[in-house]
């Protein structure tokens, strides 16, 4: 046997000879030579952003950078490599600026990007928020490269709402009481802070305790006054609720999210073109419902792409009689369902003591003198009106007089001292029309494709980019993070549908 292996293999017999392994020598400084252009392939999806990036208008990005031609200054990061950064990080998944900092040292996708320079978090962290007009604006420039290349036409686009939750837990909501409680305690805590100097502890220790006391005052009066605000939208039936607001983000909202659990939330609108499905629009409400999101939606795809969408297509959240007056007005045709009505499970008549042969079916209607006549040959005469779910209802009241004479009294209104009322119930001609229309076929063929669509860039919105939990707090600022994450969206199905396709098309030739 003349080698190791075979030494090995029939060992039995004979003594095993040293394996010859090669040695690891972590000890040693090594010089390498990198080639930067050759770090990423040639159809790396970061060569593609870098592309892309570099052809649209970044000028408002540039604004804000302080710079005297022929004076000494340390130079800026160019918002070029800034927004690829992100953009390409979103892409990865990966929303921390420690986090890309920290790439950029090793991986070779960033390291191709800064051409082997570290970006400070600090940096990327504050490019992130400090730019908002700048990043619509290069949203809306990233959707002309799109529209120009035909992925975007506006024949039809599609609104959907998703939830995404706020950072802010469950426990840092406070009632009013608290809160004003909390705010006394921050406000004496500030008042107390003495001058660092005079402190033992180092300026730095002591200079980030105050800021962290007065960041904290701060989003405790943001809260007080969140708290305002809610107290004064509120709906009628939750009145008695006492409202509270999160001291972590006051702005968030306590909302229904995915698989049926409550908890502080934006509610992320997204607009989707449904040929391409490239997002033409997207916005953040703190409305835990989409009932008044779908004028909203239209007017951003307008903003962003100078002309209105030619249909909409959502679902029941959106239909109700307000939208589709709205779109009706603005002409555009409204594909959607309206909600079903839900049954109440119990007889509001029967219970208030109404017998059957008193219920509306006994009263007769008027059309020309838009009255009621009861059983009893008295009129109920109009009263009020209110809008329920796409339905106006009308309220008809008769004169109390007339029920406390009647003889029917303890039948048709027991108990009533104003006199007997009754509601009628009518559609507008433009839910009629709405409603016939969603009756044909090719409505309902649209219809279907809804969620393929609508549904798609929210799933991946939160699979690939995970944006599952804002990292940011406050309304403005979520919202940036939405638009990057859709921004980076966009960008990604570019790549996919246009960039590779070219690049594969020219590698042929
Ligand atoms: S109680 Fe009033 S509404 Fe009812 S039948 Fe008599 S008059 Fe008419």
């Amino acid at each position: 046997m003349g080698n190791d292996k075979g030494g090995i293999q029939s060992g039995q017999s004979q003594a095993r000879g040293a394996v010859r392994c090669k040695p690891i020598d972590r000890r040693q400084l090594m010089l390498r030579s990198v080639d930067v252009e050759r770090l990423v392939e040639e159809d790396h999806p970061v060569r593609a952003i870098w592309e892309l990036v570099g052809q649209v208008d970044l000028e408002p990005f540039y604004e804000g950078i302080g710079a005297v031609e022929g004076e000494a200054g340390r130079p800026v990061w160019d918002p070029q490599l800034l927004v690829s950064l992100w953009i390409y990080a979103y892409s990865q998944g990966v929303s921390s600026a420690r986090e890309i900092s920290g790439l950029c040292e090793y991986h070779p996708a960033y390291q191709w990007l800064t051409g082997l320079e570290v970006v400070n978090h600090h940096t990327l962290s504050d490019f992130r928020v400090e730019h908002r007009e700048a990043l619509d604006l290069l949203f809306s420039e990233v959707l002309g490269v799109l529209s120009h290349q035909g992925l975007v036409t506006l024949k039809r686009v599609m609104q959907d709402g998703t939830k995404v939750k706020a950072s802010a837990s469950d426990k840092s909501f406070r009632r009013k009481a608290t809160l004003e409680k909390h705010l006394a305690l921050a406000r004496q805590q500030v008042a107390q802070m003495g001058d660092p100097r005079s402190e033992e502890l180092s300026q730095r220790v002591v200079k980030a305790r105050q800021r962290a006391l007065r960041e904290k005052r701060e989003r405790l009066e943001e809260a007080l006054r969140e708290l305002e605000r809610m107290e004064v939208s509120r709906s009628k039936s939750s009145e008695k609720k006492e409202v509270r607001a999160s001291t972590s983000d006051p702005q968030a909202r306590v909302m229904l999210q995915a698989k049926g659990a409550y908890g502080p939330g934006y509610n992320v609108q997204v607009s989707t073109d449904a040929g391409a499905k490239i997002i033409v629009g997207v916005g953040v409400s703190q409305s835990a419902n989409d009932a008044a999101e779908l004028e909203p939606g239209v007017e951003r795809v307008e903003e962003n792409l100078g002309q209105e969408p030619e249909q909409m297509v959502v679902d029941a959240g959106y239909t109700n009689q307000d939208s589709i007056e709205a779109m009706a007005r603005r002409e555009i045709d409204l594909i959607g369902a309206l909600p079903e009505r839900k049954k109440a499970s119990w007889d509001p008549l029967k219970r208030r003591g109404v017998r059957v042969e008193f219920y509306p079916e006994a009263f007769r209607y008027e059309v020309s003198t838009d009255r009621y006549t009861c059983p009893a040959g008295k009129e109920l005469v109009y009263e009020t009106r209110e809008q329920h779910a796409g339905w106006w209802h009308y309220r008809y009241r008769a004169r109390a007089s007339d029920c406390r004479a009647c003889a029917f009294q303890d039948r048709c209104c027991p108990g009533t001292k104003k006199g007997r009322s009754l509601v009628r119930r009518e559609q507008t001609a433009t839910l009629v029309a709405f409603q016939a229309k969603m009756e044909t076929q090719e409505a309902k063929e649209i219809y279907k494709q809804r969620a393929g669509v609508a549904e798609f860039p929210h799933a991946w919105i939160k699979e690939k980019i995970g944006l599952r939990q804002f990292r940011l707090r406050g309304l403005v600022k979520v919202t940036m993070e939405a638009v990057w994450a859709c921004l980076t969206y966009n960008i990604c199905q570019w790549i996919r549908l246009c960039w590779k396709p070219q690049r594969l098309a020219q590698a042929s030739i």
